[in-house]
């Protein structure tokens, strides 16, 4: 069964402001693995899809975080995380059933690496 993973913006992603350390190299591999993938921001939807329709990513789903029991109620998966970058993720991941990731301290995710990464 499939993976799904949810992206925080803001503090989390290179697009994000400010920037955060997951690059679009990163939020493609996890597409090539195949996994359910979306943004969960306080950003309102249209944003969020505009920064993905800019770099050309199709997501699964875009959602503010408050609302990811409805990506849960909305895909079957084998496991469900967030990742982001404060309490705020981490509240709203674990009141929703969702695995959190720290951005700022999770390293072992497969597709946090590249050919050529350093890996520290
Ligand atoms: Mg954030």
């Amino acid at each position: 069964m499939a993976r799904l993973i949810s992206f925080d913006i803001d503090g989390t992603l290179w697009a994000g402001d400010p920037p955060g350390r997951i690059t679009l190299e990163m939020v493609l591999r996890a597409r090539e693995l195949g996994y359910i993938i979306g943004s969960a921001s306080d950003r309102p939807v249209p944003v969020q899809k505009g920064i993905w329709e800019k770099h050309g990513v199709v997501m699964d789903f875009t959602i503010n975080k408050h609302r990811l029991d409805e990506v849960k109620a909305q895909f079957e998966a084998e496991t469900y995380q967030h990742i982001g970058d404060t309490n705020m993720d981490e509240m709203y991941a674990v009141m929703h059933g969702f695995e959190y990731l720290d951005v700022a301290i999770h390293m072992e995710e497969p597709w946090m690496f590249l050919d050529g990464d350093e890996v520290s």
